[in-house]
C-alpha cells in the first residue's frame, strides 16, 4: 500500500455491508440464505411472511451502499475498501473511525478485531510500514484498547481501571489515565492485543458481563516522537455492542434491561452524531451518550467515519438484518 493510493477520501462517512456465511449449525438446520448480494452496491432481503390467511410469501428489500462485501469477501478484501483509505488519512493529520454494528453473532468482532486478521491488525500493519518510511520518522504510534460497558469507560490494558473522558484545549478528546503503549511491530501489538481481550471477557466487576454488551475501542495514535503531548492522527476500531440488545425486552430481568436501554441510548446517539456529518448540524448532541463524547472529537473537523453493518444471512435472523440495514440506511 502506498500513502498516496488514489482512494475515496472525499466522501466524510461511508457505509458498507458486510454478509457472513451461513454456519455450520444454520447449514444443519437446512436454514435459507435470504440475503443477495447483487452488485457492489446493494443487498436484498427476502423476508419471510404469513398472511391473516396462513398463506406464505416472500416481502423484498432492497438497499444501496457505498459498498457491499459478500460472504466469501476476505478481510484483506474488507480492509483495502474500508480502512485503508483511513490510515492514509491519519497520515495527513486527520482523525478517522471505522465501526462494525450488527447483531451479536453476525460477525462484528471477526471483522473489527478478529486476532490475527481484524481490521486493526492490518491497519496496524500498514501503519507499522509507513512509519519506517523516511518522511515519517518524526512519528511514533500508541495503542490504547478500552470498552465502555454501561456508559463507564474501563482500560482493559490496565486491569480495568476506571477512565475518564475531558477535551483539551485543541478540541482533542483525551481519555484521562489511558494506559497507552508505544508499539511499532505486529507481534507486539497481538501480544498486548491479547491481554486487553482477556481483561474484556474475564471483567473483575463481577456484573459477569460478555463482550456483546459492551462497546470495545482500540485506538492508534500518531504522536510526535520529541513532543508526546502533539497529536498529529488517530484512527479507532470499534467493535459496538450487539444491535439486538438495545431492543426493548420486556421478559429481561432488570441488569439485562438496564444495559439495553444504555445501549439503545448510545446506539442512537451515534446514528444522530454520524447523521450530523454529513449535514454540518449546528447542534449534534455528542453528550447524549458516552460512546458519542468519547468520539466526539473523530466526528468534528477533519474526520472521515467508515461503518461496516454486519448481517447474518439465514432466515432466522431476518428481523435483526432488516433492522441492522434499515439503521445503516439512515446513517448513510
Ligand atoms: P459478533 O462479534 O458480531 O457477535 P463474531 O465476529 O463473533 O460476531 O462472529 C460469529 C461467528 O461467525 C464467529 O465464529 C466468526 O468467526 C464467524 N464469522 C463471522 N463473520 C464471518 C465471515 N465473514 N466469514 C467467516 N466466518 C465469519
Ligand atoms: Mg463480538
Amino acid at each position: 500500500p502506498s500513502i498516496n493510493t488514489p482512494s475515496n477520501l472525499t466522501d466524510k462517512i461511508r457505509v458498507c455491508v458486510r454478509k457472513r456465511p451461513l454456519n455450520k449449525k444454520e447449514v444443519a438446520r437446512n436454514e435459507k440464505d435470504i440475503a443477495t448480494i447483487n452488485s457492489q452496491r446493494t443487498v436484498l432481503i427476502n423476508e419471510p411472511k404469513v398472511k391473516v390467511d396462513l398463506t406464505r410469501y416472500v416481502e423484498q428489500h432492497m438497499f444501496v451502499f457505498d459498498d457491499v462485501f459478500d460472504s466469501d469477501a476476505s478481510n484483506e478484501e474488507v480492509y483495502q475498501r474500508t480502512a485503508l483509505p483511513l490510515v492514509e488519512y491519519i497520515f495527513r493529520g486527520g482523525k478517522a473511525t471505522c465501526f462494525a454494528y450488527g447483531q451479536t453473532g453476525s460477525g462484528k468482532t471477526h471483522t473489527m478485531l478478529d486476532e490475527k486478521q481484524g481490521l486493526y491488525v492490518l491497519a496496524a500493519r500498514d501503519i507499522f510500514n509507513l512509519l519506517r518510511r523516511e518522511e515519517f520518522t518524526h512519528l511514533a504510534s500508541y495503542i490504547g484498547f478500552y470498552e465502555i460497558y454501561q456508559g463507564q469507560l474501563y482500560d482493559l490494558l490496565n486491569q480495568r481501571k476506571k477512565l475518564f473522558a475531558r477535551e483539551d484545549g485543541k478540541k482533542n478528546v483525551v481519555i484521562s489515565g489511558l494506559q497507552e503503549y508505544n508499539i511499532e511491530n505486529v507481534d507486539a501489538l497481538m501480544q498486548v492485543f491479547d491481554y486487553g481481550n482477556m481483561a474484556r471477557s474475564t471483567g473483575t466487576t463481577g456484573a459477569n458481563q460478555d463482550s456483546s454488551r459492551s462497546h470495545a475501542i482500540l485506538q492508534i495514535v500518531l504522536k510526535h516522537k520529541k513532543n508526546r503531548k502533539k497529536f498529529h492522527g488517530k484512527l479507532s476500531f470499534i467493535d459496538l455492542a450487539g444491535s439486538e440488545r438495545g431492543a426493548d425486552r420486556g421478559d429481561a430481568d432488570k441488569q439485562t434491561r438496564m444495559e439495553g436501554a444504555e445501549i439503545n441510548k448510545s446506539l442512537l446517539a451515534l446514528k444522530e452524531c454520524i447523521r450530523a456529518l454529513d449535514q454540518d448540524k449546528k447542534h449534534t448532541p455528542f453528550r447524549q451518550s458516552k460512546l458519542t463524547q468519547v468520539l466526539k472529537d473523530s466526528f468534528v473537523g477533519n474526520s472521515r467515519t467508515c461503518m461496516i453493518a454486519t448481517v447474518s444471512p439465514n432466515i432466522s435472523n431476518s428481523e435483526h438484518t432488516l433492522n441492522t440495514l434499515r439503521y445503516a440506511d439512515r446513517v448513510k
